[in-house]
This record gives structure tokens, C-alpha cells and sequence, in this order.
């Protein structure tokens, strides 16, 4: 059993911090996921063991020390969910680990891998209260709830009150060999087409100094994403839809029948 040293849930969200992004399906799709755009645009991804190996050379080499996080997509969809977080257990690199998930494909998450994690952070929707309450009561002491039932809005155009920025997301993201500089700019270019931009630099020793260069000058971005609390603070909350939640729905009902 690999035995680490675990941390306050408020320890987690410390800095340095690092978002995994295993896996680009999703069962819901909430229309104003901010990660839309990059899931569309690479489908069928998924983080091979051979990308947290490469991942995991660099990171070590440079000596960083990370709260890493599983975002997506949906993470209990990995195929490597198991063996990618025992290699990420076992790095010297590793800080903590939290899951972040909306907790409806619960059957793929086990004792085993519960244990290699720290938090299980479920996202609460008007629809997954079966799974909160399974997961709570099985691991009560790993299990916190957010409330995502009303969400803001991605804005259309840039914020132009939004600065200086506000960010909230100080992570950096590992997505298909590369890094960025934050979890939301590679999407967010990808939706308003800002493709002159750099956002991002392929796995290298240090790889996270020219990744704070890069944050420092990417105000545009900034003033339209939702990580920035000064657009947040221009926008009125809605309430969070996926069409997927009535299909699901639908389909939980007739299984009933
Ligand atoms: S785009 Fe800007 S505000 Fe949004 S997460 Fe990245 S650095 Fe933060």
C-alpha cells in the first residue's frame, strides 16, 4: 500500500497547484462548461500512462512539488484511472490529490483508488443526489460538495472592467504533452479563435518559469473567463443546464419501468 501524509481539504487549493486533464468525455456537458471547447475540439482524448511518465520526468527533474487535481471531461470515465493515480501516488512530486468529479459513474471508483486520493470533490447538480449520498456515506472522510446547480455564464466578448484581473484558477494545466499556463486559456482561445496567442510550451526542464511569463500577459483572455472574479462580478448567475441531465434523466426512468 503506498502511505503518504494527508492534507487539510483548505491545504489543497494552495499553490503550487496543477490540473491533470485526463479525459475530454463527459456524461453531462453542462452548456456553459468552460471547457467545452476544448473537449469538442479533442473528443476521444485520454491521458496515456506514457504522458504521466514524461510528465512526471520533467516535473521531477525541476523539483516541483504540486496539489495536483483530476479536472475534464468527467475523470471517473479514465481508463488509467487506477494506474495513472498510482503513478502520481508515487511521485516525489506529489502533494495531494483531489478528484474532481460530478460522481455519477461512481462504480469506477474503488477502495484502492480512493485511498491513493486525498478529496473527492463532487460538483452538486439537481441530479446526482443518488450518487452524493452513496459516496458520502461510503467515504465520508474524503467526500466534499460543491454547489453547482446555478452557474455563470461564459461572456460572449471581452470584459473590458475586468482588469486588473482577479484569478481565482492559479494552476497550470497538463493536457496532451503539453502545459499551459492556466486551466481555462487553452479552451477560451480555442472559443473566440485567439490562435496568435502563446498559451502554452511543451514539457521541459523549469517548464513553469516561461508558464508565469506567459499568464502575466494574457489580460485578453482574462477578461473572458469566468476564473477572473472582476467578469464574474459583470455577470448574473443561471441556472446550469446540460441537455444531456433530461436524456439521463429519461434514462434512469425507463430503467425503473
Ligand atoms: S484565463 Fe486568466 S483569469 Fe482565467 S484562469 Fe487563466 S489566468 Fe485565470
Amino acid at each position: 500500500m503506498i502511505k503518504y501524509t494527508r492534507i487539510s481539504y483548505e491545504d489543497i487549493f494552495k499553490p503550487p497547484m496543477m490540473s491533470m486533464f485526463v479525459i475530454s468525455a463527459c456524461n453531462l456537458q453542462c452548456e456553459e462548461c468552460i471547457m467545452m471547447n476544448q473537449m469538442h475540439l479533442h473528443p476521444s482524448y485520454q491521458m496515456s500512462l506514457e504522458e504521466m511518465e514524461k510528465f512526471l520526468y520533467y516535473t521531477e527533474k525541476s523539483g516541483y512539488r504540486f496539489n495536483y487535481r483530476y479536472t475534464g471531461g468527467e475523470p471517473l470515465y479514465w481508463r488509467n484511472l487506477k494506474d495513472g493515480t498510482k503513478m502520481l501516488r508515487k511521485s516525489k512530486s506529489c502533494k495531494s490529490i483531489l478528484l474532481m468529479t460530478n460522481g455519477m459513474k461512481h462504480e469506477n471508483l474503488n477502495d484502492e483508488i480512493i485511498r491513493m486520493i486525498d478529496y473527492v470533490r463532487i460538483s452538486q447538480y439537481n441530479y446526482n443526489d443518488e450518487a452524493i449520498s452513496l459516496l458520502k456515506e461510503k467515504y465520508p472522510h474524503k467526500v466534499k460538495i460543491v454547489d453547482r446547480e446555478k452557474f455563470y455564464p461564459n461572456p460572449l466578448s471581452p470584459i473590458h472592467e475586468a482588469a486588473p484581473v482577479e484569478c481565482g484558477n492559479l494552476e497550470h494545466i497538463y493536457f496532451n504533452k503539453k502545459i499551459y499556463m492556466c486551466p481555462h486559456s487553452y479552451s477560451l482561445s480555442i472559443k473566440h479563435n485567439l490562435k496568435n496567442l502563446e498559451i502554452g510550451i511543451d514539457l521541459c526542464d523549469n517548464y513553469c518559469n516561461r508558464n508565469l511569463e506567459i499568464r502575466e500577459g494574457h489580460e485578453l483572455i482574462c477578461k473572458l473567463c469566468l476564473g477572473n472574479k472582476k467578469v464574474r462580478d459583470n455577470l448574473d448567475m443561471i441556472d446550469n443546464v446540460s441537455n444531456r441531465h433530461e436524456k439521463l434523466v429519461q434514462l434512469n426512468i425507463n430503467k425503473i419501468k
